[in-house]
């Protein structure tokens, strides 16, 4: 097992999130009646509620910024007189303060870290000019170079799935297969099928028959196994749906083509029936297992070399997604039935609260636990929850818009909700009510607690409350409570949360267009800050700081005429200059913070200023939030290694040469405990930091992360950031980031019934302990994922319950306790286990586990790690699960039989296995970006989908196909979202309508690549096609920038990238190669 990271420790804090207090206290009055009121205002996005009115004002000012000066001494600080440059008074004592031409700091590296162009040498400070495309491409820096080391090729079975057949398919099929039951793939070789627009078949089947042996009477070439054998024989093994591969080889196959990534060799236009050849690299020695299994006939004469496992036989992503949201979207998937698996994330389908929580908020890798520690480690199926605590419920684009709503808010009174007296797990549908309703039996520790008088109701004669389902705490698996005063730090009632906004003023920052852009902007996203009634202002206030190596306060109170300024270069010891002034409402201090924004821009427009400072600028904030005695939120625009001298500097450290050794893991730990030092006081105080980072060199993201990943907030990074191309994408982020609804001061636990308990946490947040989860800020996307253990037996009759409660202070300041539950059926058969399990939950579990090993761990040893635990996993169900059949053969669980494609997709991700082209800081960011993913954005993080745009009449979308080159049609268009980026692939045959269509154009050579986004033509398609641009763009917690990448232009690799079945450049293996080593893997285990 890896070594999980470390998790940073320190002394438990003065106030208790959870007061031991006794929940009987003070019968408060009878007045339960349950606020239905929604908690929060509908989460709107984006630029769709700025088109509102806002109020103008003339903001005519004469060209010399009037900024009043102020002019009291206070130790420690300089008053600036006129705009800060780097002559004025404040920086005289910074003689390194010098024209950004001249500020090379590092002698180590030549080009220096200010001057080196963007892509791949050195880059320079300012941003490359605008007619360099490369400059402004997503995360890579240029074309990744192709690499060494092919996948496993060393000792790669060339032919899994060869010797087993002839004897040893089933030997007699007990019943053929069923098709309603079994699914098998079409056993026709597939490279007669026809190239239907998406790859497998659109049959709804079970096994997949491969195509037979040509020399051989093979068996039925797929078959599932419905006779169970072994210890263990589940009686449920009759409805398994096992997915066999094909026994025989599956094809015959020309010599492998090497050349075959160049081109487009096996294809034409629109044609994709010829047989495809082995891709290069594939061709492995003998199978080592091959000769010694079974007992009976002799296998196979050993198959020409050359064989290769037909992509269209093996399991499909597409497919099963397509077979899911057929038979899922149409009906409201209830919560109440335990133990059932929810659709899938890429399904669109409605819930019913029913008890237990809404797949939107919880998801499982596993509905049915096994019962016992003996059992889970014998699967080595990961147990855990991802939790979306704060989840938006669906958007109403969604076709149909469901009727939901937030969760309903229950007050219990002066007393507070009702929990158990030992556990103190808060009153929930699986509290028993006992002794004619007087008391309740605690569904997680047994322990019986009094109802408080003013909570009593009688019972039917079920055993219910008569009042059960007009309770959502005893009706529904979410919902709020609102919490009393003992729930708030210092037993007093929070203040409403501030934002103070830190403007990063160095040479790049203003050159690149960025201050400019931050602040026109603010001056209409601060009518949109987070309220609760949309009817209200925001009661949230806000403050303004501008920085390089110095700050620069502002005073925007009011009753001033003009903005003041007050310069603090003493950077050693942060202390905020100003009380009163410094925090205001919006609505109170509106022309004086207008004015200041106007006026930012040009004081710093002609700044020679390049060095800066980090660690005083959250220490600024995190003072003025003590000051003001409130949490809130830090937006940080920042552009540079913060290499002045200071607390928190840093020096760049960026060595690619480490990358691949044992000492890589160093690159993805912070500088120094500087920052982790500073988070647990941020945390303390409930101050949450969102860093959004402009980039034209190395920052050292590990180092800048640490602050807004402990403290919940998010980081963002426009690398080589410029202004009229990353705009949009920047402006989208930053005006959800700033409206979108979240919990301040947050405190999160995990609580289990008997038998298990969370051991383990991923995402976000600081631990002072080893169950509180604390949030200095908890918004609607960030996840935490919960690793449980046994800690006893679990019992089938009772189940396994998880009960997750957040504490938070809402955006009006209101302290509430949201509560999810959720119930697991417990089973004793491991084909339990396997018929209930979420792949994609799996792979959210596992991903983050590994990225957060690589801390620790040689990224190789960690990849290891996983394909031995899969292989772990899908040998456990060979083993016990499936029919007896040839170890030939590959037979995974239906609802685990895309894990070898996904697994391979995390695995040849770029935080684990990097191209040459992607730098340090990406990788680091990547890292941090996927701890607090969701199911949904991990899923499409690591197999993004790729839709041919053909028909797009009607509102439903083309069906996607499988992310490979093979799959795409030189004469096609195809759209590609991963989660962070849109591309629009072109082919360069692609028909002319279709063009003109599109861009307006009817020639390929015409298309601009360089455009971020479509012209708006006066056609259904065109208009169609920017539909779904935007919804699948408000979708995504991040703005997607778009890319038009033309088929054989060099961005086309950048693209490629993303196509992962195929084989990737920095020596990630396909997906067929990869299942073949798998399926090694698993024999070797059961050998
Ligand atoms: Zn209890």
């Amino acid at each position: 097992p890896l070594t999980s990271a470390p998790r940073p420790v320190s002394t438990p804090q003065a106030y208790s999130q959870y007061p031991q207090g006794d929940s009987q206290n003070g019968p408060p009055p009878m007045d339960h009646s349950m606020a239905q009121s929604p908690v929060s205002q509908p989460y709107s996005h984006g630029a769709m509620n700025l088109s509102g009115p806002h109020p103008s004002y003339s903001q005519q000012y004469g060209a010399p910024p009037p900024m009043q000066q102020v002019t009291n001494q206070m130790s420690g600080m300089q008053i600036g007189s006129g705009p800060p440059t780097s002559v004025g008074p404040g920086y005289a004592h910074h003689p390194s303060s010098q024209p950004p031409i001249s500020a090379a700091y590092s002698s180590a590296a030549p080009p220096s870290y200010t001057q080196a162009p963007p892509p791949l040498s050195a880059a320079p400070s300012q941003p490359p000019p605008p007619s360099e495309p490369a400059a402004s491409q997503p995360y890579y820096g240029g074309p990744p170079p192709p690499q060494q080391q092919p996948f496993p090729s060393a000792h790669h079975p060339s032919q899994p799935f060869v010797s087993s057949s002839p004897y040893l398919g089933p030997p007699s099929q007990p019943q053929a297969p069923p098709v309603s039951q079994q699914q098998s793939f079409p056993p026709g070789p597939p490279a007669q099928q026809p190239f239907p627009n998406s790859a497998p078949p659109p049959v709804s089947q079970a096994s997949y028959s491969g195509p037979q042996p040509q020399s051989q009477p093979g068996p039925p070439p797929f078959h599932s196994g419905p006779s169970p054998r072994g210890p263990i024989p589940p009686p449920s093994m009759s409805q398994q749906q096992a997915n066999h591969l094909p026994p025989g080889p599956m094809q015959q196959q020309q010599p492998p083509q090497p050349g075959m990534q160049g081109g487009y060799p096996t294809q034409q236009n629109g044609a994709f029936g010829q047989p495809r050849g082995p891709q290069p690299g594939y061709a492995g020695p003998h199978y080592p297992g091959q000769q010694n299994y079974g007992a009976g006939p002799a296998p196979a004469p050993a198959p020409p070399a050359q064989k290769r496992l037909d992509p269209d036989s093996i399991p499909s992503p597409i497919q099963v997604i397509e077979d899911d949201r057929v038979n899922k979207s149409s009906e409201p998937f209830t919560t109440g039935v335990k133990g059932q698996a929810p659709p899938l994330v890429t399904t669109n389908f409605q819930v019913k609260d029913q008890g237990n929580a809404s797949p939107r908020f919880i998801r499982c890798t596993a509905y049915n636990m096994p019962c016992t520690a003996d059992m889970a480690k014998q699967s080595q199926v990961p147990l855990a929850a991802v939790i979306k605590p704060l989840a938006m419920l669906p958007l109403p684009f969604l076709d149909p818009p469901p009727p939901q709503t937030p969760p309903y808010i229950v007050d219990h009174g002066d007393g507070g909700p009702i929990r158990c007296n030992r556990c103190k797990a808060y009153m929930c549908p699986y509290m028993q009510f006992i002794e004619g309703g007087r008391r309740f039996q605690c569904g997680f520790c047994s322990c019986v607690t009094e109802v408080p008088p003013h909570y009593f109701q009688h019972l039917d004669h079920t055993g219910k409350r008569v009042d059960c389902y007009d309770r959502p705490e005893l009706s529904q698996g979410s919902y709020e409570f609102v919490a009393t005063v003992d729930y708030c730090k210092n037993n007093k009632l929070p203040q409403p949360p501030s934002f103070i906004f830190f403007i990063d003023v160095s040479y790049n920052a203003v050159k690149s267009g960025m201050v400019n852009i931050v602040c026109q902007e603010l001056k209409t996203l601060l009518d949109y800050l987070p309220r609760e009634n949309p009817e209200a202002d925001s009661v949230v206030r806000v403050g303004f700081v501008t920085y390089n190596k110095v700050l620069h306060f502002y005073n925007v109170k009011s009753s001033l005429a003009q903005p003041q300024m007050m310069v603090v270069s003493d950077v050693s010891d942060m202390f905020l200059p100003l009380l009163d002034g410094f925090l205001v409402g919006v609505n109170d201090s509106r022309m004086v913070i207008e004015s200041l924004l106007d006026q930012i821009p040009e004081m710093f427009a002609d700044t020679r200023e390049t060095e800066t400072v980090f660690g005083p600028v959250i220490q600024a904030g995190l003072e003025a939030l003590k000051a003001a005695d409130c949490a809130g939120k830090l937006f940080v625009f920042h552009s540079t290694l913060p290499i002045a001298e200071a607390p928190g500097k840093l020096k760049n450290r960026e060595d690619k040469k480490l990358v691949g050794t044992d000492k890589e893991k160093s690159l993805f730990q912070p500088q120094s405990g500087f920052y982790s030092n500073l988070s647990k006081e941020c945390v303390a105080q409930g101050c949450c930091v969102d860093l959004f980072l402009f980039p034209n060199q190395y920052v050292d993201v590990a180092t800048l992360g640490v602050v807004p990943v402990s403290t919940g907030g998010s980081v963002y990074k426009y690398t080589y950031f410029q202004a009229e191309t990353d705009r949009e994408r920047f402006l989208n982020d930053l005006r959800r980031d700033v409206q979108k609804p979240m919990g301040f001061d947050a405190v999160m636990r995990v609580r289990t019934s008997t038998g298990i308990r969370a051991t383990d946490f991923f995402g976000s947040f600081f631990m002072s302990n080893t169950t509180d989860v604390e949030l200095a800020g908890l918004d609607c996307d960030k996840t935490v994922t919960v690793e449980f253990r046994h800690d006893d037996k679990l019992s089938e009759d009772t189940g396994a319950l998880m009960q997750c409660a957040v504490l938070y202070t809402s955006c009006s300041g209101q302290r509430r306790l949201r509560v999810h539950n959720m119930a697991v059926n417990c089973c004793s058969q491991l084909a339990d286990l396997y018929r209930n399990c979420e792949t994609d939950t799996i792979i959210n579990f596992f991903s983050k586990y590994a990225y957060r090993s690589i801390l620790n761990t040689p990224t190789k040893t960690v990849r290891d790690t996983m394909v031995n635990q899969c292989a772990q996993i899908l040998a456990c169900y060979r083993k016990n699960c499936a029919s007896p059949s040839s170890a030939g053969q590959l037979i995974l669980p239906e609802c685990m039989k895309l894990l070898p494609v996904y697994l391979n997709c995390v695995l040849k991700s770029d935080v684990l296995q990097p191209g040459a082209d992607i730098s340090l800081d990406d990788r680091a960011y990547l890292r941090q970006l996927l701890s607090c993913m969701d199911v949904s954005e991990s899923h499409i993080f690591f197999y993004p989908r790729l839709l041919p745009l053909v028909k797009l009449d009607g509102g439903s979308l083309p069906m996607a196909v499988r992310n490979s080159e093979e799959r795409l049609s030189k004469g096609g268009v195809y759209l590609l979202e991963t989660g962070l980026h849109l591309f629009l692939w072109v082919g360069a045959n692609a028909q002319q309508e279709l063009l003109s269509n599109i861009f307006g154009t009817p020639t390929f050579s015409q298309i601009d690549p360089n455009m971020t986004s479509l012209p708006e033509l006066d056609n259904p398609f065109s208009q169609r096609l920017r539909e779904i641009i935007d919804s699948f763009r408000s979708q995504r917690s991040r703005y997607m920038k778009l890319m038009v990448v033309k088929q054989e232009d060099k961005a086309e690799l950048i693209f490629k990238h993303f196509l992962c079945e195929d084989k990737s450049t920095s020596g990630g293996a396909s997906y067929v190669d990869f299942l073949c080593h798998m399926h090694k893997e698993i024999r070797q285990l059961l050998s």
